[in-house]
């Protein structure tokens, strides 16, 4: 198996806008796998974002401050790209539901296509998360209702200063 340093490596790239408890669960599960794990916001996703990129940095690092074998990195450019740079054999993906797979699975042929020497690995989270995502999360909290469930005290409190809520 090809390591970095003796270590497996590897990479979880998402958007993360904002982290959430799913994302929370697929780092601890990554880190079961992996020695250490790089956590990638994209940049330049072609996504309009609720929080800027330094705010979603902010909260990744807030969540994950106790797993000193995280680190919250932003990258631009290929997913794979970054992967090679920080020496990553093992980009994770979560899958909640069959509605993830077809993007999912394609994106994952492409990368292999890309980058030969990478693994694309698939988790599934808890089932308590398996209906969550980052952008409901945004819709309910924008809509004043509780996400203190979902995510964070830390993002909650984000959030509620976004739409003025009440917060964690
Ligand atoms: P992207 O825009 O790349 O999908 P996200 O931040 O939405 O970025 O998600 C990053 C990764 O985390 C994706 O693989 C996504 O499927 C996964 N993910 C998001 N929410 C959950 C969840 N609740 N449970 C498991 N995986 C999740």
């Amino acid at each position: 198996m090809s390591e970095s340093g003796g270590r497996l490596v590897g990479l979880y790239p998402g958007t993360f806008d904002p982290v959430t408890r799913g994302h929370e669960d697929l780092i601890e599960r990554g880190l079961r796998i992996v020695d250490e794990l790089v956590v990638g916001i994209a940049v330049d996703t072609g996504k309009e974002s609720l929080f800027p990129i330094e705010d979603r940095v902010a909260m990744l690092r807030e969540v994950t401050a106790s797993e000193k074998r995280v680190r919250v990195e932003t990258f631009s450019g290929l997913t794979v790209e970054f992967a090679r740079s920080r020496g990553a054999t093992v980009i994770l993906r979560g899958l909640r539901a069959v509605s993830d797979f077809e993007y999912e699975f394609q994106m994952a042929l492409m990368n292999k296509h890309l980058a030969e020497e990478i693994e694309i690995l698939f988790m599934a989270p808890d089932t308590t998360y398996s209906f969550l995502s980052s952008s409901l999360v945004r819709e309910v909290a924008r809509l004043g209702g509780d996400v203190t469930p979902f995510v964070s005290p830390s993002v909650a409190r984000r959030l509620a200063e976004r739409f003025g809520g009440s917060g964690a």
